[in-house]
């Protein structure tokens, strides 16, 4: 538009409605992004609206782009070293979203179920979905622990799979997968590699760098960080997957909002510092608890005694997550009473806060699973689970020994 709209001659109910409104962006760039509410743009005249439709270039409407979530976009396309990423409503669309494009074959525009392989060692609503959502749609799905590079290579061998997807670090026994040596092979049968790297984050690893095609996050832990906002990512390694991970949200629409996307831009600011001291934090409390008489069993990367700690060592660059889960030795009868004489760490259902967590896998994250499915992945009822913050960590130590002498 040339000059703003706005008539001085307009009655009072109309200017209510528009004065104000449109003016020219201003020539000065704003140092952050702003959050941009508008649905749709307009463009100067019905030649130019027609050509952006033709182009694809420009916005038009929210739900097909937005720049507010194009700026998120380009931070974690940089942050995964991605040819593009798409911001969703939460962690499960994103996942949803990235196994649907995986499931596409190259040069279609849907998804065909298919073969997909699955780490044994899942977030329990990303098992439901494969089973209950994914089956049901006639995808034909099966679990390999891809911790375990023979058994990895393997199941991929033998299953002949379209799809294979990994978390790293796995929830909740945090196991490490060789995602490099697990690219090779899907490679090797044609397959996609889809890693949800929630709670590595791009500080420990970028995957796309060793060869997965598409990275996954739940923004609402440590890109989000606070506490305060629901997302998910996905970031593609090639512009093939990118364009179809575009046009099938477009489609299904699970897209994010602006105010959430401005939130969650805002906590990747920090990742690196918020993660940096996450892990040396975590680490020292896994160290305390490792030496805890009230303790028999600490999972964490950052111990010799893990199963892929050399792994860990070459992959991560000296960090090793922020999570710590642990075995009381009393087991499920003693995880309420530690829970509740807990001051600090907050006893809710989510990880990557700035504020320490604590949760029961069994009770919460890995509640929908049977109690088999639960057996099968090593998931006791004694299980407690971790998430270190950015408190000091001599507070979190004390916190937890006084809540571990009290449980004996
Ligand atoms: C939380 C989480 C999800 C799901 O994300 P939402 O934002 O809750 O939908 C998926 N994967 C992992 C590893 C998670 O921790």
């Amino acid at each position: 538009m040339s000059e703003q709209r706005g008539a001085p001659e307009w009655r009072l109910e109309t200017s209510l409605v528009h004065a104000g409104e449109r003016a020219a962006a201003p020539r000065a760039t704003p140092t952050a992004t702003p959050i941009y509410t508008a649905t749709a743009y307009l463009y100067p005249s019905m030649a130019e609206l027609d050509a952006a439709f033709a182009t694809g270039e420009g916005y038009l409407y929210t739900r097909y782009g937005n720049p507010t979530v194009a700026a998120l976009e380009a931070a974690v396309a940089s942050a995964e070293a991605a040819r593009g990423a798409v911001a969703y409503g939460s962690g499960m669309a994103a996942l949803h979203a990235a196994l649907l494009a995986a499931a596409t074959p190259r040069g279609e525009t849907t998804s065909r179920p298919g073969r997909i392989l699955a780490a044994r060692d899942l977030y329990g609503s990303t098992t439901v979905l494969l089973d209950e959502f994914f089956m049901a749609r006639g995808a034909r799905v099966a679990y390999a622990d891809l911790c375990d590079p023979d058994a990895a290579a393997a199941a991929i061998a033998e299953f002949q799979p379209e799809v294979v997807l990994l978390e790293q670090i796995s929830n909740p026994l945090l196991r490490v997968a060789d995602v490099a040596t697990i690219a090779a092979h899907c490679r090797s049968v044609g397959a996609r590699l889809v890693v949800d790297s929630t709670i590595a984050t791009p500080v420990l690893q970028r995957p796309l760098a060793l060869g997965a095609d598409l990275v996954v996050h739940s923004a609402t832990k440590y890109l989000a960080g606070h506490g305060d906002t629901a997302g998910g990512v996905v970031a593609a390694r090639t512009g093939l997957l990118h364009a179809t991970l575009v046009r099938q949200a477009r489609l299904l629409g699970a897209t994010l909002g602006p105010f959430e996307a401005q939130q969650i831009l805002r906590g990747i600011k920090t990742l690196a510092l918020r993660v940096e001291r996450q892990c040396s934090s975590a680490a020292r409390v896994a160290t305390f608890l490792a030496g805890h008489p009230a303790v028999a069993r600490v999972h964490y990367p950052g111990l010799p005694g893990h199963p892929q700690h050399a792994l860990a060592v070459a992959a991560f660059g000296g960090r090793f997550g922020a999570l710590v889960s642990f075995e009381l030795a009393e087991g499920g009868a003693a995880v309420g009473r530690f829970a509740d004489r807990l001051r600090l760490f907050l006893p809710a259902t989510t990880l990557g806060d700035l504020y320490s967590l604590v949760s029961v896998p069994a009770m919460a994250s890995h509640r929908e699973l049977s109690p088999d499915q639960r057996a099968e992945r090593g998931i006791t009822d004694g299980l407690v689970r971790l998430s270190v913050g950015i408190e000091a960590p001599e507070d979190l130590l004390a916190d937890l020994e006084q809540a571990l002498g009290e449980s004996g």
